[in-house]
């Protein structure tokens, strides 16, 4: 019989090879100042594909190095796509992945734009739950602490060809991510220069795949030489304001029409990332039905207008790793004169704190305090 190459793999056939008491890593002391990305949970996912023989058996064992062809598409050619999603010691000590769904479809949306493998989202998401389970003692007992997952896939075949992968590997890794606000919200400073771009149009800024993120590396590092933290990303000749480093934007005013509204940018024409912090505090602000909600793109002068007018009581990025990070100063590079602005932005001293209720709301969902339908998956 021949391999269906399209079939799916299952959860059903999912072997675990479980570490040895020797291969267990010892679990850090503190989860303050753990970096993020540096401390890996004991074990990993891993499944292979090939276009002639379809999906190998899922296995779940001990984390190890990968040995690949140095011909490897995913090393020449970037063929990668990755997620990031987290899981959550509740209150009552049940353990919640936040809203997988999402992440999956993102995850099959970007492997169908890299030419890499469909798979079933539902059976990815029982293998991970079942990799959470059996790291379950890295699920930080901490009600501001999380597990970040990995999901990511490669291509492999050793061709040097720029053509569709043959051969390709998903695997998920797990860590131990520490709270990101310690001793409360600390705003940032974002660089807003024109002449740097992150995403355009008919281009792939609205997947998750790793040649989006490499461009942006030396960016940060210019907005740190300029004591900015993140990039605010433009776009065109009207500077929309697109997404903050690795975040989607919100900027909460009072509109030229005098109304409080909540803008972020469209996802309608491929530049913006579909978050899935976005998608929920969109969600959550709606459902409080107390101000207008708009996706739209603000632009710089708008912006600057809002400020310099007093309409601006907050901007803020928004991401699964910090939920929420409160904006407090711009430094924007004018074209025309070449010279930098400060923008200074009131987040932290808004009387209207729409942030921290956002905050509060979906922190109160992931740690089980509340319940919101579908949202979570124990
Ligand atoms: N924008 C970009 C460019 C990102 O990389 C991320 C992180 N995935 C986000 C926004 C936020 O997405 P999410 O809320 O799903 O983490």
């Amino acid at each position: 019989v021949l391999p269906d190459k399209t079939e799916p793999f299952y959860h059903r056939d999912l072997e675990i090879h479980a570490a040895s008491p020797s291969q267990m890593k010892p679990k850090p002391d503190s989860l303050d100042g753990l970096k993020f990305g540096h401390t890996f949970s004991d074990h990993m996912f891993e499944v292979n594909w090939d276009a002639a023989k379809g999906w190998t058996r899922p296995i779940i064992s001990p984390l190890h190095d990968f040995h690949i062809h140095p011909g490897a598409k995913v090393l020449h050619y970037a063929i990668e796509l990755f997620e990031g999603m987290k899981a959550y010691r509740g209150v009552d000590n049940k353990i919640r992945l936040f809203r997988p769904d999402q992440n999956m479809a993102r995850m099959r949306r970007t492997a169908a734009r890299s030419s890499l493998p469909d798979f079933d989202a539902n059976e990815l998401t029982d293998i991970i739950a079942d990799l959470v389970k059996l790291d379950k003692e890295w699920v930080p007992y901490s009600n501001t602490a999380s597990l970040y997952l990995r999901p990511t896939m490669i291509s492999t075949d050793p061709t040097l060809g720029v053509g569709d992968p043959s051969q390709a590997k998903l695997f998920v890794l797990t860590g131990p991510a520490g709270a990101y606000y310690p001793t409360g919200f600390k705003p940032i400073s974002l660089l807003a220069d024109p002449e740097y771009v992150r995403a355009f149009p008919g281009g792939v800024g609205s997947f998750k795949m790793g040649c989006n993120y490499a461009p942006t590396i030396l960016i940060g590092k210019v907005a740190t030489s300029l004591g900015c933290q993140q990039a605010l990303w433009l776009y065109d000749k009207d500077e929309k304001l697109t997404e903050v480093g690795t975040m989607n934007i919100f900027v909460f005013w009072t509109n030229e029409q005098n109304e409080l509204e909540l803008v972020t940018p469209p996802l309608s024409d491929g530049l913006i990332l579909p978050g899935v912090t976005r998608d929920s505090l969109i969600q959550i602000a709606k459902s409080w039905n107390e101000f207008k909600i708009t996706e739209r793109y603000p632009t710089m002068d708008e912006i600057k207008r809002a400020t310099k007018e007093k309409r601006v009581h907050q901007v803020f990025g928004a991401g699964t790793a910090c939920i929420v990070s409160p904006v407090g100063r711009i430094l924007y590079k004018n074209t025309t004169t070449k010279q930098y602005e400060e923008i200074l932005i009131p987040t932290m001293d808004s009387k209207i704190d729409v942030m921290q209720r956002l905050y509060d709301t979906i922190n109160d969902i992931q740690y089980g305090r509340i319940e919101w339908p579908g949202w979570t998956k124990i």
